[in-house]
């Protein structure tokens, strides 16, 4: 198998292809590459590329699977460009290639347009610039940097680093409550909403988390400002999860006696606040999944999911949070005509959009993930 993608078919007829033979083809190479191959569909991705996936999951739930699998060789992450990287991460680990004689898992993420806005709202430069700055006023030895998994392979690098650490959304207080034995504050990245409404749920107030904005001097911020700081956010957000608002949790409790309210912590803090319920994606499932046939749901979450849940739930009432349709646009980007066109290369001996996180960075990630999973 080649490992660099130097005569790929051409991806353009692919589009053009219909569902139907685009499936097929899919699934005959499947066939063909039987348990060296593991499609993993994240829980946002649409219906018809969730159909031809082995796993479905949370990134990290995905990445993890994939990385237990011995047979597997070629993970195809029907996901978003960080998701892929941290498959490459655990997946290829040392202790992982050892397992396999040294031979390596290739990732492929078959769009390389899907990648995350709120990942990319940080980028390194100004993470490091941001801790350059901070440098000026407070003690950095002090400072913990937290980010969230949702953020480039070289963030969690630089955590790991600095004695920070990676989060989840289902892990964030107990992240948050581990950084605060190793230091006085947190730097939390990419996403402000998910940092804030884990922090006040900890007693931490709004005045004690200023955001900091990459794009101004010293952040925008005052040196009094960082000094009472307990944790600093980043001025991060998921385009999708920022567009709920507090006038959609209105509309839906007037409308709809008894709803109950059920959201991710992405979402800005005066929706969290009304919220019956928040919780990661994996809670949002269970939380359905649990519930009495005739109950009532207005979710604030990704369409696709929220979609499939009503699908699953047919004995419960399930709404989408928002009168307008939102969903990740980036991760919708993989269709079947992408899947189809990065397999048959595949199956051709050709890696395309091979994600390879470079070997320092990988390790440096590693570590940051690493304390995420053994931490206590
Ligand atoms: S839903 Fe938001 S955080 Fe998740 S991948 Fe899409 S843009 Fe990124």
């Amino acid at each position: 198998m080649k490992t660099v993608s130097d005569q790929p078919l051409d991806l353009q007829p692919y589009k053009s292809v219909d569902n139907e033979t685009l499936s097929r083809r899919i699934e005959a190479v499947r066939q063909e590459l039987g348990s060296k191959l593991l499609i993993l569909g994240h829980h946002y991705q649409q219906d018809e590329v969730i159909e031809h996936s082995d796993l479905r999951g949370d990134s990290l739930q995905l990445s993890q699977m994939a990385a237990e699998s011995g047979d597997c060789r070629y993970i195809v992450f029907c996901g978003v460009h960080f998701m892929a990287e941290t498959a490459d991460i655990l997946a290829n680990g040392p202790e992982k290639l050892a397992e396999r004689g040294g031979e390596r898992v290739a990732v492929i993420l078959p769009d390389l347009a899907a990648g995350c806005s709120m990942a990319d709202m940080a980028a390194i430069q100004q993470v490091e610039d941001a801790w350059e700055d901070l440098g000026e006023w407070i003690d950095t030895e002090r400072v913990v940097p937290v980010t969230y998994i949702n953020s480039a392979a070289n963030l969690k690098a630089f955590c790991a680093k600095h004695g920070g650490i990676v989060c989840t959304s289902s892990n964030a207080s107990a992240v948050l409550e581990w950084a605060f034995r190793q230091g006085d504050r947190v730097l939390f990245f990419p996403d402000q909403h998910l940092g804030r409404n884990t922090a006040l749920k900890m007693g931490i107030t709004n005045d004690r988390m200023p955001v900091w904005n990459p794009h101004e001097e010293q952040g925008g911020l005052t040196e009094g400002q960082v000094r009472n700081s307990k944790v600093v956010l980043w001025q991060g957000h998921c385009s999708v999860h920022q567009m709920f608002s507090p006038e959609h949790v209105r509309m839906f409790r007037e409308q709809h006696e008894g709803i109950k309210i059920l959201v991710h912590p992405e979402c800005p803090q005066e929706v969290n606040d009304l919220a019956d319920i928040s919780g990661s994606t994996g809670k949002i499932i269970n939380t359905v999944r649990q519930a009495k046939p005739g109950t009532k749901w207005a979710i604030g979450t990704e369409l696709h999911l929220v979609n499939r849940l009503k699908k699953e739930h047919p004995e419960q009432e399930i709404h989408f949070l928002s009168p307008v349709v939102c969903m990740c646009a980036t991760m919708y980007r993989i269709d079947l005509a992408h899947l189809c066109w990065s397999l048959e290369n595949l199956a051709a001996g050709t890696i395309v959009n091979h994600i390879d996180v470079d070997a320092e960075v990988a390790e440096w990630s590693r570590i940051a993930l690493q304390r995420m999973l053994e931490m206590r």
